[in-house]
């Protein structure tokens, strides 16, 4: 697996994380953003914004976000599709674990929003990681020619959903109200290796010491559940938790599940700051988000050049 070396690793690419590469790139640190999709994030699926200053008019949570993150670009950040399933936090050099490659940062940034969601489909929690899955992108090649199911109705389960579908010999994809008139929708039920089932609820993962063997389907039209065999089950549904899962337990949290920061937005692992709505903080608006990604920004800029007298810093070239 490939490594990347960046002085500044944000993990999420909303309000936040895009304002903080912003301001770390025009200081001329070396960005990147690793963005797991940028449609799904509390900002993207905004139909409208009326209250974000100096946006006049109704601007829509995706347009206003690509504004923001085209604005970072265009200062130099990185951007990277890629999802974060783990950190290593110890040291001076912050390692970050996605399928696409490690990206290793001097400071890291962790602004992954708050639209994770408490396990709470039954055998969910019992079967993570033995079958139940939140990223086809990292697993989906250890279903080659096996049954799968996919849970959700949003851009990330359908992207992933097809990503499935090249590996997996069935994708049983469970919707309680998927959009038939969606583009992206009619793309994945056009590929021969998916079955919809629409108006259900997946009722149970079920499985033995092996992992997965059975999901339990309820559809709205029938009495009866339908029991169907599968070996993996990818959830895709949102929440509104703050996203801390890829942690680890490495980074100090609130009791209400927010990352626990000062004033300057570090957390209490030198060189790691969190920022936006994985604060758990009180007013969840995007301009507080950017306001977080800004104050952020300044003090790794000091906390790095305190530090360039003892490290050589990367090339920019
Ligand atoms: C329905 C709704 C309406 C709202 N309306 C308004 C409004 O009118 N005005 C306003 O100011 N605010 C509004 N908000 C709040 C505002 O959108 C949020 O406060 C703001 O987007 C938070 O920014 P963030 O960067 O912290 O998180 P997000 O915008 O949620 O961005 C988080 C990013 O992290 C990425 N991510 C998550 N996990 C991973 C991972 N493991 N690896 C890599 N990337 C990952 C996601 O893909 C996403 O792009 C609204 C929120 C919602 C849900």
């Amino acid at each position: 697996m490939d490594t990347y070396n960046f002085d500044v690793v944000i993990i999420g690419g909303g309000a936040a994380g895009c304002s903080c590469a912003l301001y770390t790139s025009r200081a001329d640190l070396k960005t990147v953003i690793l963005d797991k999709n940028p449609a799904i994030g509390a900002l993207a699926i905004t139909h409208k914004i009326a209250n974000y200053p100096g946006v006049a008019g109704d601007i829509s949570g995706a347009e206003l976000l690509e504004v923001m993150r085209e604005q970072a670009v265009a200062f130099g950040t990185s951007y990277q599709r890629a999802q974060v399933y783990g950190v290593e936090l110890q040291g001076e050099e912050k390692k970050v674990y996605t399928p696409e490659g490690t990206f290793v940062g001097r400071a890291l940034v962790l602004a992954t929003g708050a639209m994770g969601r408490t396990a709470s489909l039954k055998g969910e929690a019992e079967f993570l990681g033995r079958g139940v899955s939140y990223c086809a992108t990292c697993d989906a090649a250890f279903y080659r020619e096996r049954e799968v199911a996919v849970v959700g109705f949003n851009p990330e389960a359908i992207d992933e959903a097809q990503v499935l579908t090249k590996f997996a010999s069935t994708v049983h994809w469970i919707t309680y109200n998927a959009d038939p008139t969606d583009e992206q929708t009619q793309y994945l039920l056009s590929v021969p290796n998916v079955k919809h089932w629409n108006r259900s609820r997946l009722a149970a993962i079920e499985g033995d010491a092996s992992g997965v063997t059975q999901v339990v389907v309820k559809q709205k039209s029938e009495q009866s559940p339908h029991t169907v065999a599968v070996d993996g089950v990818f959830v895709y549904e949102s929440g509104s938790r703050p996203i801390t899962d890829f942690l680890g337990g490495q980074v100090k949290c609130n009791p209400d599940g927010g990352v626990a920061v000062d004033d300057s937005m570090a957390t209490n692992v030198e060189g790691v700051w969190a920022i936006g709505d994985i604060r758990n903080t009180p007013f969840k608006q995007a301009i507080v988000a950017a306001s977080d990604g800004c104050v952020a920004a300044m003090e790794i800029d000091r906390f790095l050049n305190r530090r360039k007298s003892v490290r050589k810093d990367w090339d920019h070239t």
